[in-house]
Parts: structure tokens; sequence; C-alpha cells
């Protein structure tokens, strides 16, 4: 089997300077992998949606997985059906391509402790720097358990949205991590995983950008309308970039990433 280089995306080149980063080249049908399968963990965000759309222009056929942790809302699982519905809608291809959608309660993390995300308290800067949003070894958990499904369904590529650009600074969403995290499970799976992070050196701006370049404008509106990303679980608020209160970090990161991709559009 061919071994891959960690980490590393091969349809999209990681920037190494901002200016390389904004150069983006335009999205070609990639086939390198067109004989493969692929699971992205998805949990109707923006940024695993756009991930999501990367994987099924490179993949023979992608799989979906998606956590219950015990968060404060139940939004994002809501958000999931209809929105992989519009999806398969958006193009045949795609749709021939799109498989199982798998769903886990996880939910022992919010007994570890309270969160921001997990109970229902104002959400805040902690003494480490880090927003009281970070759920410790959630993502990590994400990963283990996804690559255990990976491993039971014979699939080797596994697709977070993972960011360490334009992020709230969660340790568990660093590049370093990531490797770390395959080196791990490949040893302790005995597998050939591998974990590829689309948007890793990505601004929320060039994210959107990524979004129109996948599936054109069509897409950039089902990120709009259907994706959910605000902490609070808002989705009765609309604004130009989507539903959310507008005021939480995550409402933050979007709605600047959006101004600039409308400004520069
Ligand atoms: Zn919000």
């Amino acid at each position: 089997m061919n071994k891959l280089p960690l980490s590393r995306n091969p349809t999209i080149r990681t920037p190494t300077t901002l200016s390389e980063s904004i150069a983006l080249e335009p999205i070609r049908e990639e086939t390198t992998f067109r004989q493969e399968n692929a699971l992205v963990l998805f949990s109707s965000g923006q940024d695993s949606t756009t991930c999501l759309a990367w994987a099924l222009t490179t993949f023979g056929s992608v799989e979906t997985v998606g956590f219950y942790y015990g968060q404060r809302h139940d939004v994002e699982l809501k958000c999931r059906d209809p929105l992989l519905s519009t999806l398969r809608n958006l193009n045949p291809e795609w749709s021939k391509r799109l498989g199982d959608d798998h769903v886990f309660d996880i939910s022992v993390l919010a007994q570890l402790g309270d969160t921001g995300l997990t109970q229902d308290v104002e959400i805040k800067m902690e003494k480490n720097g880090l927003p009281n949003t970070f759920v410790p070894g959630r993502n990590l958990a994400f990963l283990v358990f996804s690559a255990a499904l990976a491993y039971r369904r014979g699939i080797r590529h596994i697709i977070a949205g993972v960011c360490e650009t334009d992020f709230s600074g969660y340790p568990d969403c660093r590049d370093n991590t990531i490797k770390a995290m395959q080196l791990a499970l490949n040893l302790g799976m005995e597998s050939n995983f591998v974990l590829h992070t689309p948007l890793m050196w990505l601004t929320k701006h060039e994210t959107w950008k990524l979004s129109e370049q996948l599936g054109g404008k069509s897409l950039v509106n089902l990120v709009i309308e259907q994706t959910h990303t605000c902490y609070i679980g808002n989705r009765t608020e609309k604004h130009p970039w989507g539903y959310g209160c507008g005021t939480c970090p995550a409402c933050d990161i979007r709605a600047k990433g959006f101004d600039a991709y409308i400004n520069t559009a």
C-alpha cells in the first residue's frame, strides 16, 4: 500500500506564508483518490460542511460521522439531515458518492465537567487563555471514535475541519496535534489512516472562498442557510452570513470571515 505523507492534503497545497495562502488556486476535479473512500467528521457547521464538499470532489465514496457529546443545544443534530439532503440535490455526482451518515452518543464528555458548550453558562475567557467553550479531549475523542468506525468500515481517509488560523486557540485543532493523533491511531490500530485537514491553514475568509470554488454560489448559499456555527444555538436571528447570536466567538469569526469574503469577491 502506498504510504502518504503525514496529514497532507494532496489537492490543496499547504501555504507557508500569508500572501501564498491568499492566492489559492482554483479547485480542479481531483482523481487521485477517486477509487478510495473517506469518512468526514461532520457537525453541520460551516467548516465540516466545506470539508464534506471537498471530500465529495476528491473521493469515490464518502461517509459522515457526528457526535452527541452533551452539547447545550441540539441545533447541530437537527440541521444534519436537511443539510445532507440539500447537498445531495446540489450535484448528482456528489449524491452518488455520499454514503451512510453515523451519529454516536459520547455524552460522557459532558459528565467530566462544565464547559460553555455543554452547560448553560456565560461564554468567557479562562485564565489559561482558552475560552470556556473548550471541551477537553473532545476533538481527540472525535478522532479516536472516527478512526474506530473507519477501521470497521474499511476506510483509510479521515477528514476533519480543524484549523489553526482563525480559531479560538483550541490546542486540539492544531496541526501538530493532528499529526500526533494520526501517528497514535496508526500505531494503536495497526492501520494506515491519513488524516486530512483541508482548512488547517485557511482563514475563515478563505474557507468561504473555498466553498464557492467547490460548489459555486449554491454551496455558499447552503452554508449560509443551513450550516450552524453559533455556540449558543441561536437559529432565530438571521444575518448575511447565516443564523446565530452574532456575538459569541464562533459567530464573530464567521461574520468577520464573511465580510472579508464579500468585500474581496
Ligand atoms: Zn453565536
